[in-house]
């Protein structure tokens, strides 16, 4: 089992800290800003979202419209 590759670096010290680690075991340091942002995908979900919406509606007013007349 090797673990080698999971290990991040400190941007503070440079020195090998775990990928799960809040604080820097070496110089202390608070790690929070290296945590991947969750707000990003969200955005996108939603945007995607709105589209899908969009296009059922266009479909469904051309299926109305091809109804009427
Ligand atoms: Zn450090």
């Amino acid at each position: 089992m090797s673990i080698s590759s999971k290990l991040s670096v400190c941007p503070y010290c440079k020195e090998e800290i775990a990928p799960g680690a809040v604080l820097c075991k070496h110089c202390g340091s608070p790690l929070k800003m290296i945590k991947k942002k969750k707000s990003a995908p969200f955005w996108r979900s939603q945007y995607m979202l709105g589209i899908y919406t969009g296009i059922i509606f266009m479909v469904l007013m051309i299926y109305l419209y091809n109804r009427i007349f």
